[in-house]
């Protein structure tokens, strides 16, 4: 028995050796590998460094009394986007998925939007039990100090509203690195079935809030009740921009790139100008009309519920997540929340881009303001 426990702690300890060599690698050579050699090295790295990461996560949960199994795992991670001396950290979901079992096409393996230059970090979560191994890489690290953060908390809704006020100090002291709301949020989405399409929206979003939920119920609300002619697209125009539109842009495909969205930001009195039916107006969908060539639209609003029996327990980031999943439970049933504020037709041979030009009063051309 106590040769089984020395052998594992060596495994571990070679590991934790193997994750700093590959670590002081990526740091000290990075720039010194030549171009087409360096994606090949970079992602091999990077794979070892997954699979390590991932082996750390289950060696700490399993001293736990965990058992945590391949297939039975979620990870979130913001690799491939987060970069290190300028390089990609691609590779890791690689040896992420290859060591964990998560997987894309079942939801499992979340790739969570960053900057470049936002810390690279893992959240490996054991849907049995609700353990989340958290690990952020130190950017300047050498062959010790491998992870800045290395966490191991139970993050299931359940456990956490049962210990409210102990995970608030928790969460005070960011206790992931600042990324708690994000990894809780969306994990426990994840864990209670979430749609694969509402799971891309909290991707691109880099978390779930209420928010983003308005967002996913109005792209639910369009293709059900606003659907667009075959081979055109939606023209979308945020009237009072919030998390909505990173959903809505992901969920419909309509990017200002491909000039399919407009945003500007309203003033106090933009929105003070509205008229009393047009206040919760918030995102205008146009379409092509059968006929192929004149537009027409409709302005939807986004109705809060009074009440989702959510306790108030001054834990800020469990309160959004309750809210969230009470909203989750409902998100296939978007004409609960969406309603349409007004439909009009763009004249002939105006299009939706023509009101989403500098300096144009799109708010009056649609009559939401007073004439
Ligand atoms: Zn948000």
């Amino acid at each position: 028995m106590k040769t089984k426990i020395l052998f594992k702690y060596k495994i571990h300890r070679i590991l934790l050796a193997i994750t700093a060599f590959f670590i002081t690698a990526a740091f000290c050579h990075g720039a010194e590998t030549i171009p087409g050699e360096s994606a090949v090295t970079g992602y091999n790295k990077w794979k070892s460094i997954g699979q390590s990461a991932a082996d750390n996560a289950f060696a700490a949960m399993k001293k736990t009394g965990a058992r945590p199994e391949k297939g039975n795992i979620i990870v979130l991670t913001n690799a491939g986007y987060a970069e290190i001396n300028g390089a990609s950290t691609m590779g890791a979901l690689d040896g992420l998925a290859e060591t964990t079992g998560a997987l894309r096409g079942n939801n499992t393996l979340l790739e969570i939007h960053s900057s470049p230059w936002t810390k690279l970090w893992f959240a490996v979560y054991d849907k049995r039990s609700g353990l989340c191994s958290y690990m952020e890489i130190n950017p300047s690290a050498k062959a010790e100090g491998i992870f800045d953060i290395q966490a191991l908390e139970q993050i299931n809704i359940d456990h956490l509203s049962s210990h409210a006020e102990e995970y608030k100090a928790k969460f005070d002291k960011k206790v992931f690195g600042g990324n708690e709301f994000r990894i809780i949020s969306i994990v426990n989405a994840v864990a209670e079935g979430s749609p694969s399409y509402a799971v891309r929206a909290f991707e691109f979003h880099d978390h779930y809030c209420p928010g983003v939920t308005s967002g996913i119920m109005m792209a639910g609300y369009l293709k059900k009740n606003f659907p667009p002619v075959s081979g055109s697209d939606y023209f979308v125009q945020a009237i009072q921009p919030w998390c909505k539109e990173d959903a809505l842009m992901v969920l419909l495909n309509a990017t200002p790139g491909k000039g399919g969205y407009s945003v500007s930001y309203p003033t106090d009195a933009d929105l003070e100008n509205l008229l009393p039916w047009a206040k919760d107006a918030s995102t205008v969908a146009y379409r092509k009309k059968k006929d192929g060539k004149a537009w027409e639209g409709i302005v939807l609003a986004f109705n809060w519920a009074a009440d989702t029996q959510c306790p108030e327990t001054g834990n800020g980031i469990l309160d959004k997540v309750c809210a969230d999943l009470w909203y989750l439970k409902r998100i296939e049933r978007p004409e609960e929340f969406v309603s349409v504020v007004k439909s009009f037709e763009l004249p002939e041979g105006v299009s939706p881009k023509d009101w989403a030009a500098p300096g144009v009063d799109y708010m009056g051309k649609i009559g939401l303001t007073p004439e």
